[in-house]
C-alpha cells in the first residue's frame, strides 16, 4: 500500500520537468526586471495530468527552489505540495479552462504595461516590434463591477479577460497578452518560456508606445498589410523567419 509520502514523491517526480521549468521561468521573469518584490507569477499546465504548477504565494524569488513550486488540480486544490499557491491561481485556472491551446500564464505589474492598464488604454500596434508578436492591438478588459470585486475576485479577473478575447473573436495565441483594467497585464503562450517572452515583449512595446505618443500624440497604427506581413512571417503555416535547421521547427 503506497503511503501518502510516497504518492507525493511519485506525483512530484512525474511533474518534475514542468516544475523545474516553472521555477526557472519565475526566476527569469524576476531577472528580466518586470517584477518588484513578489508582484508576479508564472504557471504552466500538464493537460494530460490535469495539474498546474505555479509559484507559491509570497515567497521571495531569491529563496525560491523547485521544491517550493505548488501543484494544483483544475479546481485549485493543492496536490503534493507543502506551500499555498499564488493567490492568483483562480485567474490562471479560468484562462486554462477557457483557452485549451495555451500551456502557460504569466502575470506581472511591470511599469509601462501596468500604466496602460491603469489608464484603461489598449495598446494599438504602432510598429513592427509589436506586429512580430501580437496580431494587432493589445486589448484592455472592461473594469470589474462591484459585485464581482466582492466575491471570487480572482476568478472574475480571469472571466474579464476571457470575455474580452471572445468578444474580439481572437485566437488567444494571436493575442498573447491583455491588460486588466485598473490592474495589470497577463500574458500566455504555448510554453512557459514563450509566455515569459511575451510578457517581456509586452513591456517593451508599452514603453515604445508611451514614447511614440510623447513624440507624436497623433501616431496612427501600422497599415494592416504591414501588420499581416510581420505577424505571418513568424506565426502559422506560412512562417519563414529564423532558422529551421536541426528540427528547430518553429522559427522565431
Ligand atoms: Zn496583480
Amino acid at each position: 500500500m503506497p503511503t501518502r509520502q510516497s504518492k507525493v514523491r511519485d506525483i512530484r517526480k512525474y511533474m518534475k520537468p514542468l516544475i523545474d521549468t516553472v521555477w526557472r521561468e519565475n526566476l527569469r521573469l524576476k531577472a528580466s526586471g518586470l517584477v518588484t518584490f513578489t508582484w508576479g507569477n508564472v504557471s504552466a499546465i500538464d493537460r494530460e495530468a490535469g495539474l498546474v504548477a505555479i509559484k507559491p504565494s509570497g515567497v521571495d524569488y531569491e529563496t525560491l527552489t523547485p521544491a517550493d513550486i505548488v501543484l494544483t488540480d483544475m479546481k485549485g486544490a493543492i496536490v503534493a505540495s507543502a506551500l499555498k499557491p499564488s493567490s492568483d491561481v483562480p485567474t490562471h485556472l479560468v484562462l486554462y479552462r477557457a483557452f485549451p491551446g495555451i500551456g502557460a500564464v504569466v502575470h506581472t505589474h511591470a511599469t509601462y504595461a501596468t500604466a496602460f492598464a491603469q489608464a484603461c488604454r489598449p495598446v494599438p500596434c504602432l510598429g513592427t516590434t509589436q506586429a512580430d508578436y501580437f496580431f494587432g492591438t493589445v486589448p484592455v478588459t472592461d473594469p470589474m463591477n462591484r459585485r464581482d470585486i466582492r466575491s471570487e475576485y480572482e476568478a472574475h479577473t480571469g472571466d474579464l479577460m476571457v470575455k474580452k478575447i471572445r468578444r474580439l473573436n481572437m485566437n488567444p495565441l494571436d493575442c498573447p497578452s491583455i491588460l486588466v483594467a485598473n490592474h495589470a497585464p497577463f500574458s500566455w503562450g504555448p510554453t512557459a518560456t514563450k509566455a515569459v517572452e511575451n510578457a517581456i515583449v509586452l513591456e517593451e512595446v508599452c514603453k515604445m508606445a508611451w514614447l511614440t505618443y510623447a513624440l507624436n500624440g497623433k501616431t496612427k497604427p501600422v497599415a494592416s498589410c504591414l501588420l499581416e506581413k510581420h505577424y505571418r512571417r513568424k506565426h502559422g503555416s506560412g512562417a519563414y523567419y529564423g532558422q529551421t535547421a536541426r528540427g528547430a521547427g518553429n522559427p522565431k
